[in-house]
């Protein structure tokens, strides 16, 4: 036991267990027992999808920060989110994230954390130059990551993140909402609940009535967040929505023919902890598919429920299914697929991401890569795979936490919310070019894939 004992201490990342998040932590000099001074930095992340485990303070300008691991699973810590107040006017701070359990990051192609304030709401990414990712020979010669910063409001509270973060509750708004508009061709309906009861939402658009008889549809499957650290997947999913429900003539056409059935957060619970990979209890959900539990596993089995039971109906063609993912060390949006035997099977796979790398100028087909690999057997992508039969198509759809190459572009674009969005709009509307190709069965080539960055098997989602 000891032995076990010691290497989870390693694993976490310090001596002492980091079960809880900082609440309104200030960080005076030690031995200072005066009155709170401003400059006194005061931390917090008892918030929805906060995250920060504890903080050392090394010098009146620099401070150790410690990601609180997922619940019940300390192997992951990649997410953080926190405020920062009490700050000093042209105060400037270095801030040292000790205790990352990735190594390879993207940190080392530019990527920096995301900032915004109270007078400033708007969040936006640091600039690159003030952030280091370097191996330390303290903290267990751990990978850290150190940005520098400098105040400039005294009465702002500063929010800094992993990335930009989108919370359950902010899902929940944005669906009271859609719902608010009455919209005919939208349904919002409760699939289940969470192990802490938060809502499993799944949304179904489609046009009934005048259009095509539904069994003469075709269905398409989208969920997000079975990462709850993987924000980006949300903002994508909420572009698929939001162009789905629109005017545009392409939405109108798509929800006569098609049936979309879209789970926008798979894991409520991890999302609103702040988890980077895991639910409450500690799982990664997107190992669990082939035999996930009601009670362990209560998101996961409903939708799972559900499309065992779509695929066993014969009024209903499921044809695709995808799930949406952000990605720690690649560039772009990218798909991973599944392998087949079949050669034609292999083709008709690859059709829909070379439609949508025609549509989507961030999206890479050369990233794109089909695998089997026996660590992914649990995903969804990998399951789904198996059990649908072969005129179905399962994705994972990846979109990198920071950036993107265009065609003929030197330098990474570094994604913005719109931009994730936007990624999200253009899968939407490629299920047109989709449909009416596939009815002319016309082989496609992608005429402008930008992006020969190497594709490599990484265990990021
Ligand atoms: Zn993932």
């Amino acid at each position: 036991h000891k032995e076990k004992n010691q290497s989870a201490a390693i694993e976490t990342g310090g001596e002492d267990a980091l079960v809880g998040n900082v609440n309104k932590l200030m960080v005076s000099p030690p031995g200072y027992s005066g009155a709170p001074r401003k400059g006194h930095l005061v931390f917090d992340a008892c918030f929805e999808s906060g995250n920060l485990g504890r903080v050392d303070y090394i010098s009146e300008f620099e401070f150790d920060l410690f990601i609180r691991p997922d619940t019940c699973n300390p192997r992951f810590r990649v997410w953080f989110n926190f405020t920062v107040e009490n700050v000093r006017e042209t105060q400037r701070v270095i801030f040292n994230v000790v205790n990352f359990s990735k190594t390879k990051s993207l940190y080392r192609d530019g990527m920096s954390p995301v900032v915004k304030s109270t007078s400033r709401p708007k969040w936006q990414r640091l600039p690159a130059k003030n952030v280091y990712y370097y191996r330390c020979p303290d903290h267990r010669r751990n990978y850290v990551m150190s940005f520098a910063f400098c105040f400039d409001r005294e009465e702002d509270v500063y929010q800094f993140a992993y990335c930009y973060p989108y919370t359950y509750s902010r899902l929940q708004h944005y669906l009271a909402s859609l719902e608010r508009r009455n919209l005919p061709y939208l349904q919002r309906e409760q699939l289940g609940l969470s192990v802490q009861q938060r809502r499993l939402d799944l949304l179904t658009i489609t046009n009934s009535g005048k259009s095509l008889p539904e069994k003469e549809k075709k269905l398409v499957f989208l969920t997000a967040r079975v990462h709850p650290g993987e924000s980006p997947a949300s903002f994508v999913c909420q572009g698929v929505i939001d162009f789905l429900v629109s005017l545009h003539p392409v939405a109108q056409i798509l929800r006569d023919h098609v049936i979309f059935k879209i789970v926008p957060m798979l894991n409520p619970d991890g999302v609103y902890l702040g988890n980077y990979r895991c639910s409450l209890m500690g799982f990664d959900l997107n190992r669990h598919w082939q035999d996930p539990s009601p009670w362990a596993h209560p998101t996961l089995h409903a939708v799972k429920q559900l499309i065992v039971q779509m695929n066993q109906d014969p009024r209903v063609s499921l044809e695709f299914y995808i799930d949406v993912h952000a990605h720690s060390t690649m560039l772009n949006g990218f798909m991973y697929g599944n392998v087949f035997e079949d050669e034609e099977r292999v083709q008709r796979q690859a059709v829909f991401p070379r439609l949508l790398c025609q549509n989507a100028p961030d999206f890479s087909f050369s990233n794109t890569s089909f695998n089997r690999d026996v660590v992914k057997a649990g995903t969804g992508r990998r399951f789904l795979g198996g059990l649908l039969d072969d005129t179905s198509y399962c994705y994972t759809l990846e979109v990198s936490f920071y950036s993107y190459m265009t065609a003929g572009s030197t330098a990474p674009v570094p994604y913005t919310e719109e931009t994730y969005m936007k990624l999200g709009r253009n899968v939407a509307r490629t299920f047109l070019d989709y449909y009416k190709l596939k009815s002319k069965s016309m082989p496609v080539r992608c005429r402008k894939d930008k992006n020969p960055q190497k594709t490599t098997m990484s265990t990021g989602y």
